[in-house]
């Protein structure tokens, strides 16, 4: 006899599933809540909050990101 509890049956998959997919929709509906899109003032795309534009790469006003750089890489390494 085992000296820690043990399960009597085994869990079926539906039920395993069931447990993990309302976690997973609570965790999403969380996230979801966190992240706050506001418009580019430069492109009018949306962008997340304290972050730079993944568009046209802007933030406050001056440009951050270089975007065509990472077009050309892009393309480079489909070549
Ligand atoms: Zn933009």
């Amino acid at each position: 006899m085992p000296k820690h509890p043990v399960p009597k049956q085994k869990q079926s998959k539906t039920r395993s599933k069931r447990r993990y997919h309302t976690f997973e929709g609570r965790v999403r509906k969380k996230l979801t809540n966190r992240i706050q899109l506001v418009k580019c003032s430069q492109c009018g795309e949306k962008r997340r909050i304290h972050h730079a534009c993944a568009s046209c790469g802007m933030y406050r006003g001056r440009q951050v990101l270089n975007v065509d750089k990472k077009m050309q890489k892009i393309t480079k390494m489909q070549a």
